[in-house]
């Protein structure tokens, strides 16, 4: 009996060495496992980066050019085509948008903003923006407010603008005729948090109880014939489901085939204390000023050399153009400007080493940090660590390529005046 449960005992010891050695090996596989998926994930965004830089620099061209011609004289037909190349890019765009933020969001990079804001403003002005959309198609865009929401809350209104504006684009596209609502409810209201429950209701086709459950899939149309006739890429719904996790809540839809459908989203947002309330919004409100400046637009892109100088002539600058960082450098050396466009892949010498060089030279030079050259990085590459590269380079700004003239001009005159 004792000898028998020695020999158990010492079974078990084995046992749990073995388990333990076992252990030990699934960790090793997990932690490589893991390791493996960083990389997979690292090389995704780096690939998408590389495309979504190799299709934007062209489109910017493209876009560009449409603007400069859309300000010569033309036929009403000139003017029709001239839109359509305008529509098309525009969709091509976001396209790759969508795309690379879904990467994004996947790899865990998003990161979200806590800022204050008013969901009711933020709704009209999505509204405003919509309604010539829903007006052309004589639909009836309708917001209906729960006044127990607050007027201000903190949270992330550029995430929440798309999901609600993703949404209530899909409730017109769908919708022939009729009525979309979007109706706000206060779900919870806890110490520090509330949760709004926001519905986008349409009385369009409707989607059925089958098709319903792979609607948030990515890339996912209820009928192939869909992108021909109404566009879009599928990806829109599975973005704004990771978006509602991320932002503490959730996604789904209700709805009746032939009918119509509500897809509703619930977020959660921090409360603002009253004596927090932070009446300045920053909303809308841009400073113009008249002062000419020198700029001097490195890029080695014809195309895009024409649209920049343009844009700024039109604005009375003065321009000056470098075809690569070296002759930029040079450029930089012998003349005096207030401000630099730096493009970021260029042959011979790139911008961020150009940037690199002539914060070196300023050093050089011991001129003080605020009397620098204001260096904008313009680049068609938009993941946020091409950002943080171009600022640890020493440049101050950055606007992403294909940008419109409007969005140059708006960037030149918040770091100018
Ligand atoms: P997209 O609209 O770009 O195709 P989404 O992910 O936004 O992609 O939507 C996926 C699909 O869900 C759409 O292709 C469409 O078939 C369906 N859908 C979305 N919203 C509605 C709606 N309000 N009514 C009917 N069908 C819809």
């Amino acid at each position: 009996m004792t000898l028998n449960t020695e020999k158990s005992k010492k079974q078990l010891l084995e046992d749990i060495n073995e388990l333990q050695k076992i252990n030990k090996k699934l960790k090793i596989d997990l932690e490589e496992a893991q390791t493996d998926a960083k990389i997979v994930n690292h090389v995704k965004s780096m690939f998408l980066s590389n495309i979504s830089h190799e299709i934007r620099t062209p489109m910017n061209g493209i876009i560009g050019m449409y603007n400069v011609l859309k300000q010569t004289k033309l036929s009403k037909e000139q003017i029709e085509f001239l839109d359509i190349i305008n529509i098309s890019g525009q969709n091509l765009i976001s396209v790759i948008d969508d795309i690379l933020d879904l990467s994004k969001i996947e790899s865990g990079n998003l990161k979200l903003e806590n800022k204050q804001f008013s969901i009711n403003d933020k709704i009209e002005k999505i509204k405003n923006l919509l309604i010539f959309k829903s007006k052309g198609k004589g639909i009836n865009l309708i917001s209906e407010h729960d006044t127990k929401i607050p007027k201000y809350v903190l949270g992330d209104a550029g995430r929440f603008k798309q999901i609600l504006t993703n949404l209530t684009n899909n409730a017109i596209k769908y919708t022939k005729e009729g009525s979309v609502t979007i109706k706000t409810q206060l779900l919870k209201d806890t110490n520090k948090h509330i949760f709004v429950k926001f519905n986008i209701i349409d009385t369009g086709i409707g989607i059925t109880e089958k098709n319903r459950e792979n609607l948030f899939k990515s890339f996912y149309q209820v009928d192939s014939s869909t992108t021909r006739k109404y566009g879009g890429t599928g990806l829109g719904l599975a973005i704004s489901k990771h978006l509602t996790k991320i932002m503490g809540g959730d996604i789904g839809v209700e709805s009746t085939f032939g009918k119509g459908s509500t897809f509703w989203f619930i977020l959660k947002f921090n409360k603002v204390l009253k004596n927090e309330v932070d009446l300045k919004s920053k909303d809308g409100i841009q400073k113009s000023g008249s002062k000419k400046l020198s700029v001097l637009i490195v890029e080695d892109n014809l195309l895009n050399q024409r649209f920049a100088s343009a844009t700024l002539i039109k604005q009375g600058h003065n321009v000056d153009i470098a075809e690569n960082g070296m002759i930029a450098v040079e450029k930089f050396k012998n003349n005096k400007y207030d401000v630099i466009l730096m493009d970021i892949q260029m042959p011979v010498m790139d911008g961020i080493e150009a940037a690199k060089e002539i914060r070196r030279i300023e050093k050089e030079r011991n001129i003080a940090i605020n009397k620098r050259v204001n260096i904008l990085a313009v680049t068609a590459y938009v993941l946020d660590h091409d950002k943080d590269m171009c600022l640890a380079a020493g440049m101050d700004e950055y606007l992403a390529k294909p940008y419109k003239p409007q969005e140059l001009i708006q960037l030149i005159e918040k770091i100018y005046y």
